[in-house]
C-alpha cells in the first residue's frame, strides 16, 4: 500500500521539481545552478533515503555536474533534517531500559544523513562518544525507494541507451541489499572493528573504536573523533596533492592489502586532522574482495602496466565477468573492443577517469549480454565515489599515476628507476657472476636457486669461496651474509670441525645405500635431543622428510586427508606447497586449499584441509574433522613470520591427542636454530613426529623424521612381505643416511651439543641486531616490522606486525624487500631477496654492526629514491 503512496509522491514532487527546473532555465547561470540544486535537493529529501543516497553520490561528482549544483547537494552528505528531539528520547528509552549508558546525551545531532544521525554523548565511565541512531522505519522505506527506482530505471532503459548500457536496474537490485544492510548497527560495529584492527598502526588512518556492550541493532556507540569535516579539506595543513594521494593510498591499502574496504568514502564519511591524518567514519557499506579476486586484480594491473593489452583483456574478463559464455563465444571481437578500451583509458587518455572506464567496460559487457561480478561492481562504486572526493581535494591529481605508484610497490619486480641503477652498478661490480648466469641459461633451468619460479633474481651472485659468515663472489667481492644457505650453516661456512669430519670420512671412502656407523650415531644424537622421540628415519631433504612423515601417518592411521596451516611450507612436494608461499585462498578464518604451482596433482587440494595458524575457527574445524585425518602438520614457529601462538598450539595438541591424530611439527628450519633440539622445547609442547633437515646435515643434503616408535615403525618391515604391503609405508632414497652427510651432521650437531653457550650467544646477537635495526628504521621513519627469534629474523614492510601469513605476503611492500636485498649488497651484506634471514655462530659484534650500518644506508637510499615513501 505504502508503495502507491510513494509513487503518488514521486509524481507530485517530480512534477514540482520539473516545473521549478524549467522555470529556472531562463535565469542567470549561477543563480540557476544553485536554485536547481536546491530544488533537486528538496525533491530527493522528500523522496526518501535511497534517493538521498543518490544525491550524496552526485554531490561528489564535480567532474560530471556543474559545481554550484554539486555544492547545493552537499548538505545531503550529513545535513539532512534531523529526527525530532522527542523521537530521539523515545528511541533511547525504548532501546536501553532506564537511563542507559550515558551520563550526558546531546539531543541535537552533530550530523544527520539519510539512514541515521549522529549525536555527541558522554558515557557514565567518562568517555565522550558518538552515538549513531538509525531512523525508525528506515529499512522499509529503503526497500520501497529502491523498488520505485528500479521501475523508473526500467522505463528509462526503453528510451536511453546510456541507462540500458549502465544496467541501472540490475545495479540498483545489487545496491538494495547493500543499502538495507546499512541499517543494522551490530553489523556496522563488527565491520568497523575489523577495519580498525586492519588499520591499527597505519601511519595516517584513524578508525574509531566501538563500544560493543552499548551497541544495539539500531544504535552504534563509538569513540568520538574530533576533526575537520571531509568537505573542509582546505583547512588541512598538508598540501592538497599529498592529502589526495593519501586518500587514494588508504583506499588501495584496504582493497588490495586487507581485502576489506570502506566502500562509501564521500566527504561526509571522513574527518581530517590538521596534520593530514584521515579518520574514516560510517562503516555502513563495507566491501570485500576475496584472495582470488585480489590475485586476479593484481594480475590484470600487472598486464596493464606492461601494456600487454590482449593479456589484460583476457584477465579482466576472466576475473570480472559473470554470465561470460556469450563473451567467450564472440571472443575475437570482444578482445578487440576490450583492447581498444584499455588502451584508450590506460594509455591514450590524458587523465584517468574511473567512471568513464566503468561505463565503457560495462558497455562492452552489455553488448554481449554479460554482467560484471558483484564484487567488482562494489569496487567500482567505491572507487567512483572516492574519485569524486579526491578530485575535490586536488583537481589536478592524476589518479592512474597515484594508483600505479601503489600497485607497483606491491608487485614483485624492481621498478624501472632502481633497476637502471642496479644494472649499472652490478654490471660493473659482478661481471663474472652476470656472465656465468648468462652462460647457465643454456644448460640449466636456473642457476638452481636463482631463477626458478616467481622471483627471478635480477643480479645472480656466483660464489667462489665461503668462510665463516663471509662469501666471496667470482669477482673477488666479499660480503658478510645473512643468507645462511637458507638455514643449514648455523656454525658458519667451512667450520673446522665439520671440515675435519668430512675429510676423515672421505679418507675412509664415500659410500651410500650401505650401512655405516655414522648414520646410527647421528640418529642417536637426534633422538636424544627430543625427549619424547624414540626412533627416526633419514631422508635427503626437508621436502622428502615431510613426505615421509605424512606417509608414515597415513599408513598407521589408514586415512588420506591431512591438515596443514596456510603459509606453512613443507617442501616442494605437491601437498607440501598447498596454500603456502604464493597462493592462498578462502576467507582468513576459513582458508581453502589451493595448489602451489602448475603441474600439481589436481587431487592434492581435495586431500588437504587448510588451517589458519592462531585462528580459533581452525580449532573448531580441526575438532570437527579430526576423525577423517591421517595427521596434522605445521611449523610451530612459522619461519616466514617468526611469530607463534603457544595457546593455540596447546589446543591443537589437545585436539589431536583426544582424537588420536598424529601431530607433526615441521622443524626443518627451526630445528637446532633456536636452541639445541627444536622450538618445541621452548614451547613445552611435544608433537608425535618431528621433521628435521638443514642444520642436521652440517651443510650437506639431509632430512629426517624422529618421533614415537609406533609411527616410525610404520616404515619398518613386519617380517611378512604381504602384511608389509598392506600396512607399511615404503621409504627409500639411495642417498638417505649417506655417510658423508651423517658425518658432517654429527660434527655440527655434536659441536652444538657440547657448546650450549652458542645458542645463548646467537639469541643475544639476534636480539641486538633486531633492536638496532628497529631503531634505525624508526630514525629513518621507515615503516617496517622486524622480528627475530634464535638466529633468525625477518623484515616486512608494512604498518603493523602481520597476524596471519597472508598479511605477511600479500599485505606487504614486497618490492621494498627485493630492493633492500640489493641495496644491502651494495653496502657489503648479502641477503636473500625474499626469505627469512639467518645469522650464525661466526657472526661477531663487528659483523652485526656492519649489518646495521648497511641497513641504515639502504633505508636512506630507499627513502631517497622513493622506494619507501612518506605519503
Ligand atoms: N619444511 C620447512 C619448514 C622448510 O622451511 C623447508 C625448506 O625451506 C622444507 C620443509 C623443505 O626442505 P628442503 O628445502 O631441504 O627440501
Amino acid at each position: 500500500m505504502r508503495i502507491f503512496v510513494d509513487v503518488a509522491r514521486l509524481v507530485v514532487f517530480g512534477s514540482i521539481l520539473a516545473i521549478r527546473w524549467i522555470a529556472l532555465g531562463r535565469s542567470e547561470i549561477e543563480e540557476r545552478e544553485t536554485r536547481q540544486g536546491d530544488a533537486l535537493r528538496g525533491f530527493l529529501l522528500e523522496m526518501g533515503p535511497a534517493w538521498i543516497k543518490i544525491g550524496q553520490i552526485l554531490s561528489t561528482r564535480s567532474d560530471l555536474l556543474q559545481p554550484l549544483l554539486v555544492h547545493a547537494l552537499e548538505p545531503l552528505q550529513d545535513k539532512v533534517p534531523a529526527l525530532r528531539e522527542a523521537t530521539v528520547k523515545r528511541l533511547l528509552s525504548s532501546t536501553y531500559q532506564g537511563k542507559g549508558p550515558f551520563e550526558y546525551f546531546n539531543l541535537q545531532p552533530v550530523s544527520a544523513a539519510s539512514v541515521a544521525q549522529v549525536h555527541r554523548a558522554r558515557l557514565i565511565s567518562g568517555e565522550t562518544v558518538a552515538v549513531k541512531l538509525v531512523r525508525p522505519g528506515i529499512s522499509a522505506a529503503l526497500r520501497r525507494n529502491v523498488a520505485i527506482l528500479i521501475i523508473l530505471a526500467r522505463l528509462a532503459a526503453r528510451f536511453s541507451t546510456d541507462v540500458r548500457q549502465l544496467q541501472v536496474a540490475e545495479r540498483l537490485r545489487d545496491l538494495k541489499t547493500l543499502l538495507v544492510a546499512q541499517t543494522d548497527m551490530a553489523r556496522e560495529a563488527a565491520q568497523m572493528e575489523q577495519i580498525r584492527v586492519n588499520l591499527s598502526g597505519h601511519p595516517f588512518a584513524i578508525v574509531p573504536r566501538s563500544y560493543l556492550d552499548f551497541c544495539r541493532p539500531n544504535i552504534l556507540v563509538m569513540e568520538f573523533i574530533e576533526g575537520i569535516p571531509g568537505r573542509d579539506h582546505a583547512q588541512v595543513d598538508i598540501p592538497p596533492n599529498r592529502l589526495a594521494v593519501r586518500l587514494v593510498e588508504l583506499m588501495q591499502t584496504m582493497i588490495y592489502m586487507h581485502g576489506r574496504f570502506h566502500a562509501d568514502l564521500h566527504p561526509g564519511n571522513v574527518h581530517f586532522t590538521t596534520d593530514g591524518r584521515i579518520a574514516l567514519l560510517d562503516f555502513g557499506i563495507v566491501g570485500e574482495i576475496s584472495e582470488s579476486e585480489r590475485w586476479a586484480l593484481a594480475s590484470f594491473y600487472y598486464a596493464v602496466i606492461r601494456k600487454e593489452w590482449a593479456l589484460a583483456a583476457r584477465r579482466y574478463v576472466d576475473a570480472f565477468a559473470r554470465d561470460s559464455s556469450t563473451l567467450e563465444r564472440a571472443w575475437p571481437s570482444v578482445e578487440a573492443r576490450m583492447i581498444t578500451c584499455l588502451k584508450l583509458h590506460f594509455e591514450e587518455q590524458v587523465r584517468w577517469n574511473t567512471a568513464e572506464f566503468t561505463r565503457d567496460t560495462i558497455a562492452i559487457f552489455t553488448d554481449y549480454s554479460a554482467r560484471e561480478t558483484t564484487q567488482w561492481v562494489q569496487i567500482e562504486l567505491a572507487l567512483v565515489s572516492l574519485e569524486g572526493f579526491v578530485l575535490q581535494v586536488d583537481p589536478a591529481l592524476d589518479l592512474w599515476e597515484a594508483s600505479r605508484r601503489f600497485n607497483e610497490r606491491y608487485s614483485l619486480y624492481l621498478g624501472a628507476g632502481s633497476k637502471a641503477i642496479f644494472d649499472l652498478e652490478f654490471g660493473a661490480a659482478i661481471p663474472s657472476s652476470i656472465a656465468a648466469a648468462q652462460r647457465a641459461k643454456a644448460s640449466l633451468v636456473a642457476p638452481t636457486h636463482l631463477d626458478r619460479y616467481y622471483l627471478p633474481a635480477a643480479y645472480p651472485l656466483f660464489v667462489d669461496r665461503a668462510d665463516g659468515c663471509r662469501i666471496t663472489d667470482l669477482d673477488g667481492n666479499v660480503y658478510v651474509e645473512v643468507h645462511g644457505g637458507y638455514g643449514p650453516f648455523v656454525l658458519g661456512y667451512s667450520h673446522p670441525e665439520v671440515e675435519r669430519a668430512l675429510a676423515e670420512t672421505m679418507a675412509k671412502g664415500n659410500v651410500c645405500a650401505l650401512a655405516t656407523e655414522e648414520e646410527v650415531l647421528l640418529m642417536e644424537v637426534l633422538v636424544a635431543a627430543f625427549p619424547y622421540a624414540e626412533k627416526g628415519v633419514f631422508a635427503n631433504s626437508g621436502t622428502e622428510a615431510c613426505q615421509v612423515a605424512i606417509k608414515l601417518c597415513r599408513a598407521s592411521r589408514g586415512r588420506r586427508l591431512i591438515a596443514k596451516c596456510e603459509g606453512h611450507y613443507h617442501g616442494f612436494s605437491d601437498q607440501g606447497m598447498v596454500s603456502s608461499w604464493f597462493r592462498v585462498d578462502g576467507p582468513v578464518h576459513q582458508p581453502a586449499p589451493i595448489a602451489g604451482s602448475a603441474g600439481t596433482d589436481s587431487e592434492v587440494e581435495a586431500a588437504t584441509i587448510v588451517l589458519q595458524y592462531g585462528h580459533p575457527d581452525s580449532l573448531a574445524l580441526l575438532s570437527e574433522r579430526a576423525e577423517e585425518l591421517a595427521c596434522v602438520i605445521l611449523e610451530p614457529l612459522p619461519a616466514s613470520m617468526l611469530r607463534f601462538d603457544e595457546v593455540w598450539l596447546g589446543e591443537i595438541r589437545k585436539i589431536c591427542s583426544a582424537a588420536g591424530v598424529p601431530l607433526i611439527f615441521d622443524e626443518v628450519i627451526t630445528g637446532f636454530r633456536v636452541g639445541y633440539g627444536g622450538f618445541q622445547q621452548k614451547l613445552g609442547i611435544s608433537p608425535d613426529l618431528t621433521v628435521l633437515g638443514k642444520v642436521i646435515g652440517g651443510g650437506l643434503p639431509v632430512g629426517a623424521v624422529v618421533g614415537h616408535r609406533t609411527l616410525i615403525d610404520a616404515g619398518m618391515s613386519t617380517g611378512d612381505p604381504f602384511r608389509d604391503y598392506e600396512e607399511r609405508a615404503f621409504i627409500g632414497g639411495t642417498f638417505a643416511g649417506n655417510r658423508l652427510t651423517c658425518a658432517a651432521g654429527l660434527a655440527q650437531i655434536g659441536h652444538l651439543r657440547d657448546h650450549p653457550e652458542i645458542f645463548e650467544r646467537l639469541n643475544t646477537m639476534t636480539e641486538r641486531l633486531v633492536s638496532r635495526m628497529r631503531q634505525v628504521a624508526q630514525s629513518r621513519n621507515a615503516t617496517c616490522q622486524i622480528s627475530g627469534i634464535g638466529s633468525m629474523f625477518t623484515i616486512s614492510f608494512r604498518d603493523t606486525p602481520p597476524r596471519y601469513y597472508r598479511e605477511r605476503f600479500s599485505g606487504s611492500d614486497v618490492r621494498a624487500n627485493i630492493a633492500l636485498a640489493y641495496f644491502m649488497r651494495r653496502a657489503g651484506v648479502y641477503m636473500a631477496e625474499l626469505h627469512t634471514y639467518f645469522i650464525g655462530a661466526a657472526h661477531g659484534v663487528a659483523e652485526i654492526d656492519l649489518i646495521v650500518q648497511a641497513f641504515d644506508e639502504s633505508l636512506a637510499e630507499m627513502k631517497k629514491r622513493g622506494i619507501l615513501s612518506d605519503v
